[in-house]
């Protein structure tokens, strides 16, 4: 099993330097074998890895860069290629691959070697990336299993990640005949199900998206090209990467719980709900967030052994769970109410037609082996690279 763990570094000004001195190497050396690649009659991946031996011999300075590092780029240079013809294949218009500029190069990779934790007793544990040096980081998860690549990302408000990816062998444990469930989700309640438990949106996220939009206003009336505008845009990225952290702490805590506590989970296939494009901020990245909560379900509930069922989400607010009639209820009416006596909350209603629509959509025996559908997902940060080319690295 791969996890990925994130960590913000908080490297020195000496180390920070090194940093961004590195990252710019390798997007020299990416676009370097990139113009290689252009000029070679048959492509010939080894034969670009070499070059970069001899590019080091003719640019000494290169030496300064840990050469799994920059070797990492031929293999990214290869990954967008794949990605791109990939994109071909299935019919979509693409380009050629471009050199890349400063703004589209933010990653660079420590592939299998040249780096460490060293974790302390004091507050910050360290990285230690070879030819950058010890940078301090808090680990507030610890790393399972070995390490297979690190990368370090800079982001656009000026902070440091690094995503290490590791491997274990331990799986979520399968368990036989865990219970069934519908699992609504909402905006006032995050998720409600069809057992009656519900989980609100974090408090903390919505203080976040509050102060997003508040900041969002601000930036809207500073003058173009100002240098407070380009302040106010920092302010605003690093707003934008603490609500993803948050929601991804909170989705991967929801999504754990299901995985591990049902086998059979029914959710409201958002395909056709998510067609409709929002012009509300708060409101698209709840939207991505529902999708996200699923793809995680899915991915979790397939190491687990249990089986994610997608339902058609129309009409499942309207109808009484009980007695099948048509409850017609506002946007602000919180509780079904029937004439059948029914009287619960709302997303609790809608939760037990979602679970019964799910029950009734597919014979008994082949509900149990429903594959599980993986959805791309479109989260705050992918939809900031839209415009980049083909995308190489996964971040989690
Ligand atoms: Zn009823």
């Amino acid at each position: 099993m791969q996890t990925t763990y994130k960590f913000r570094l908080y490297p020195t000004k000496e180390q920070e330097q090194k940093l961004l001195w590195t990252l710019n190497k390798c997007r020299y050396v990416y676009n370097f074998l990139l113009s290689e690649l252009e000029n070679q009659k048959i492509i010939d991946k080894a034969q670009l890895q070499e070059m970069i031996t001899d590019l080091k011999r003719i640019e000494p300075e290169l030496q300064k860069v840990h050469s799994k590092a920059l070797q990492y780029e031929n293999y990214r240079l290869f990954s967008n290629l794949r990605a791109l013809s990939q994109l071909k294949k299935n019919g979509k218009k693409v380009g050629r691959l471009r050199f890349k500029g400063k703004q589209w190069f933010k990653t660079f990779t420590y592939n299998q070697s040249g780096f460490a934790i060293m974790q302390n007793q004091t507050r910050y544990d360290k990285l230690w990336l070879s030819k950058i040096g010890e940078i301090p980081f808090i680990m507030h998860r610890d790393v399972e299993g070995k390490i297979k690549h690190i990368t370090i990302k800079h982001y656009p408000s000026g902070k440091w990640y690094a995503s290490i990816i590791a491997e274990t062998n331990n799986e979520i444990p399968k368990t036989e005949n865990k219970g069934k469930v519908g699992i609504d989700l909402g905006t006032i309640n995050y998720a409600y199900d069809s057992n009656g438990n519900h989980f609100d949106n974090p408090k903390h996220l919505d203080k976040s998206l509050k102060k997003l939009r508040k900041e969002q206003r601000r930036l809207s009336i500073k003058k173009k090209g100002s240098s407070n505008r380009q302040k106010q845009k920092i302010r605003v990225a690093r707003i934008h990467e603490k609500i993803a952290n948050q929601r991804n702490d909170f989705l991967h805590k929801l999504s754990h719980y299901y995985a591990s506590n049902y086998g059979y989970m029914a959710v409201e296939n958002l395909n056709i709900k998510g067609m409709v494009r929002n012009r509300y901020l708060a409101k698209s990245i709840m939207d991505a967030s529902w999708s996200r909560f699923i793809q995680m379900l899915c991915y979790k509930a397939e190491r687990a052994g249990c089986t994610v069922v997608k339902v058609e989400p129309r009409g499942t607010t309207q109808k009484c769970s009980n007695c099948g009639q048509e409850v017609h209820k506002e946007l602000w009416n919180r509780i079904h109410k029937c004439s059948c006596g029914l009287e619960i909350d709302r997303d609790y209603n809608s939760a037990m037609n979602i679970l019964k629509r799910a029950l009734e959509s597919l014979p008994l025996e082949r509900r149990e082996s429903t594959p599980v559908e993986i959805e791309p997902l479109l989260s705050v940060e992918q939809v900031w690279s839209e415009k980049q080319e083909a995308p190489c690295d996964s971040w989690e």
